[in-house]
């Protein structure tokens, strides 16, 4: 075993590398070795070797020894950044040099300053034949003291196979993806260390190519010495075993932004990017997917006038308090009559309007003398304006919401009427910006909307994609400048719009129309045979229902039996809590409608957010934390038998199933079995009733085994276990449009939920927003989701999604998605994996 002395480059303090200030050195991701923080101001040579890089930012260089070993030196932390400026290399790639040479001069006081750091690492990048030893421990060192020992290890007989060992490339399989490097400084060390430690996870061999050079991925000195920058082009290869899968999850990861922007960055060169736009058109963000060809009409509101002064301070604070009493009372009716999204949003207008700073601010204004309309529309332009300056694009967005009330409570103190337009059908309406209550009310008939401002978080487009109205926001001022009446094609799907379309644009758009129409009706005229993989596996599709009236059209739908009945809707908006005699007309009813097929009835999820006057409950500071779900029941004893009783009365009971809402201690599971079983008992039941539980905590998800000893089957609620996983209420506005289900933390709790299931032999199914979501549904059937239970009006999609996959190819998409570092890259991955596996 040779060895030679690895001399000290620099003066200064010996650190431990787990000392470092960054998590890839101090991991080891990049070597093994040491730190030095500097004193002094030029870097030397700890051995005789050949350089073999030099980073275009002069901050690192790597040396080879004659032995072959590379040891990598990164002058400070995060000095990529400075972009060369303050260092001075002394030599260049291809140099032979003595150990002592000087290699670069810095200007140590600048680093100081600009860098988060000074420190150091010296580091053998690639373990693989040499080993360290003799580390110098922290202290004193000046140039040219020993270091640390690196020992070449003699060559070993030829290893038995290793599958960790680097595959032979299988060259019958391989993946190729070409992408735009976003990354703000380029793959310099830290990104570098990142993408090598992916491919040493990877069983396909990854290569990552630039100008006709190559470098295996693994090897941080070989992608450092690819000198790849921001912006440069660059080709992802993988070979072998699982090689699109491999290919995908490094190009996610490097698309992801790799915590080197202060926003993640899309860098993925996807062919539309690169197709030049068609004469004319506008380049859009999609809001809501879809195609449509129409005539144009805008959108226009006018600014109402309010005077500044007011009327004597208690004649607008009456008149304040009326017309916010009358606003709030014209939403509550509105949203009475509405569903899903559009209910939700004016439920958080609700929220909104109760605002204390927006209460204090407008009677702040009138005190001062002002109007209550004028003192109103300062204090939400002042909140509005911090929304919009705050840099968060998504808080941004909300500001529509605080303008939509700023405008509804004028029309009230005004007295005067909001305009009610109404388009001919098939419009594609244009508007600068779109309030979410001009959208409920004119939406019906519109054939497209696009939108010069917004974003695609916003209520508006939220709204619209709940009406699958084709949309597009962000178009910007040139959206503005199309004619009245013009014909136009606007393509939500690819985000354009074509203001001035020729004949063959405006028939291929209408062909693709008619393509898209064939495709749902496909997917409705196979909806009622019964679901399996492209590979046979059996996957039932359900319909959460929430209303006796929507079972029948579920059934029409291809739905496979109701997996979430939402009870509440017996509950909420009454005095009086429904009989069991009541209930059980409603159950019945919903049975019969679902023919034999399976009812699953969840308990009531009363508390938190849909609160029942009649259950005197003391206010919470946390409702989401508090009495809900399961928990108002255990409280409540003659409310769960109410509900229990009613269930069981029901015919024939085998039809029924009973689910648990907000499960997170096996505790509650056993007292409502005892409760049940006592029920049974005495109405002499004999059948047996399943009892399975809500997976929507992160408690249960993560007990999922335990729970399911006690527990028939798991559900997972995946629209509560991600508020409870991100800690971000789904109720507020702020920072539920960040909510998202497909993030890698949920999708761990889904893996270990359906891992839990499996050892005791339970089914787990998805019964929240995820199920009805196509891009997420080879993930869930990936992770071991048997069960989706989805929104009536998309199971012909969901079904004919999982008929195009296999069981093979839903795994490795779910394991590469469970190594995606957020919901942004895993929707990616998901995209492209659709763009592959399910037909267009
Ligand atoms: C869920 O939380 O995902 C769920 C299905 O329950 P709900 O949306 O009714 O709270
Ligand atoms: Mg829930």
């Amino acid at each position: 075993m040779a060895s030679i002395i690895l001399a000290a480059p620099l003066e200064g303090w010996v650190t431990p590398l787990e000392a470092v200030p960054d998590p890839v050195f101090a991991g080891r991701m990049m070597g093994d070795g040491v730190a030095i923080d500097p004193t002094g101001d030029t870097l030397h040579a700890p051995c005789a070797g050949r350089i073999i890089g030099l980073q275009a930012s002069r901050h690192a260089i790597t040396i080879e020894t004659d032995d072959g070993a590379q040891i990598l030196i990164h002058i400070g932390i995060d000095t990529v950044a400075l972009n060369g400026t303050g260092f001075t290399t002394l030599v260049a790639v291809g140099d032979r040099v003595a150990a002592g040479d000087a290699l670069i001069r810095f200007d140590l006081d600048l680093l100081v300053r600009e860098a988060s750091a000074v420190v150091t690492p010296i580091l053998l990048t690639d373990a693989t034949g040499f080993t360290l030893t003799d580390i110098a421990p922290a202290g004193w060192v000046k140039i040219g003291a020993p270091l640390m020992t690196l020992h070449t290890l003699a060559a070993e007989p030829a290893p038995a196979p290793d599958h960790n060992a680097t595959p032979q490339a299988d060259t019958t399989t391989t993946a190729r993806r070409t992408l735009r490097i976003g990354l703000p400084h380029g793959i310099h060390a830290r990104p570098a260390a990142r993408i090598a430690a992916l491919a040493r996870e990877t069983r396909a061999t990854l290569t990552i190519e630039k100008d006709g050079r190559s470098a295996s991925a693994r090897s941080l000195t070989g992608l450092l010495g690819l000198s790849i920058a921001l912006g440069d082009e660059i080709a992802v290869v993988a070979q072998g075993e699982d090689a699109a899968t491999a290919a995908d999850t490094l190009v996610t990861l490097l698309a992801s932004g790799m915590n080197e922007a202060p926003d993640p960055v899309v860098t993925v060169v996807q062919p539309e990017d690169t197709t030049p736009l068609p004469d004319g058109a506008l380049r859009g963000v999609c809001a809501a997917p879809g195609l449509a060809v129409g005539l144009v009409r805008h959108h226009q509101v006018s600014d109402v006038e309010v005077p500044r002064e007011g009327r004597g301070e208690a004649t607008e604070r009456s008149a304040f308090d009326t017309a916010l009493a009358a606003l709030r009372t014209d939403i509550a009716t509105q949203s009475a009559t509405l569903k899903g999204p559009a209910r939700e949003i004016l439920v958080a207008h609700e929220g909104l309007l109760d605002d204390p700073d927006l209460h204090a601010a407008t009677e702040a204004g009138i005190a001062r003398g002002e109007s209550a309309g004028f003192a109103w529309r300062t204090a939400i332009r002042t909140q509005a304006d911090i929304l919009r300056a705050g840099g968060n694009a998504r808080l941004a967005e909300r500001a529509g919401d605080l303008l939509d009330l700023e405008r509804r409570l004028l029309a009230l103190l005004l007295g005067s009427t909001s305009e009610r337009h109404v388009y001919p059908a098939g419009t594609i309406l244009i508007a600068d910006d779109l309030l979410p209550s001009d959208l409920i009310a004119i939406a019906d008939g519109l054939g497209g909307l696009c939108i010069a401002r917004g974003g695609p978080t916003s209520h508006v487009a939220i709204l619209a994609a709940s009406m699958a109205l084709p949309t597009l926001v962000a178009v910007g001022d040139a959206a503005l400048a199309i004619p009245e009446g013009a014909r136009i094609v606007l393509d939500a799907n690819s985000g354009i719009v074509l203001p001035t379309p020729d004949a063959r644009q405006i028939a291929d758009a209408e062909a693709e129309q008619a393509a898209a129409a064939r495709k749902r009706a496909e997917a409705l005229a196979q909806a009622s045979i019964a679901c399996h993989t492209a590979d046979g596996v059996r996957i039932e599709v359900f319909a959460n229902l929430g209303a006796a009236v929507e079972a029948a059209p579920a059934v029409a739908n291809g739905a496979e039996g109701c997996g979430l009945l939402r009870t509440e809707f017996l509950f909420l908006e009454r005095d009086t809590a429904p009989t069991v005699a009541e209930q059980h007309h409603e159950y019945q009813a919903i049975a019969d409608a679902l023919e034999g097929r399976p009812l699953i009835v969840r308990l009531l999820d009363i508390g938190g957010d849909k609160p029942a006057p009649y259950l005197a409950m003391a206010p919470e500071e946390n409702p989401a934390l508090g009495l809900r779900g399961i928990r108002v029941g255990l409280a409540h004893t003659a409310l769960l038998e109410d509900q229990l009783r009613a269930i069981l009365a029901v015919t024939p009971i085998g039809q029924c199933r009973i689910m648990l809402p907000m499960i997170s201690r096996v505790e509650e599971v056993r007292s409502v079995r005892l409760v049940l079983d006592r029920l049974r008992d005495e109405l002499g039941i004999t059948t047996a009733i399943e009892l399975g539980i809500m997976v929507e905590t992160p408690a249960a998800a993560v007990t999922a085994d335990t729970l399911a000893r006690e527990a028939d089957f798991l559900s997972i609620g995946t629209n509560d276990l991600t508020q409870y996983t991100l800690a971000m209420d789904r109720a507020n506005p702020a920072v539920a449009s960040a909510l998202d289900g497909l993030h890698p933390s949920v999708l761990r709790l889904i893996d270990q939920t359906c891992r839990g299931g499996a050892t005791r032999g339970r089914w787990t199914g998805v019964c929240g927003s995820l199920a009805s979501d196509p891009l997420a549904v080879p993930i869930l059937l990936g992770l071991g989701v048997t069960e989706l239970s989805a929104a009536p009006g998309v199971v012909p999609t969901i079904k004919a999604c999982v008929r195009a996959l296999t069981m093979e190819a839903c795994r490795d998409h779910a394991r590469a998605a469970l190594a995606c570092a957020s919901a942004t890259e895993v929707r990616a991955l998901a995209r492209r994996f659709a763009a592959q596996e399910i037909p267009a």
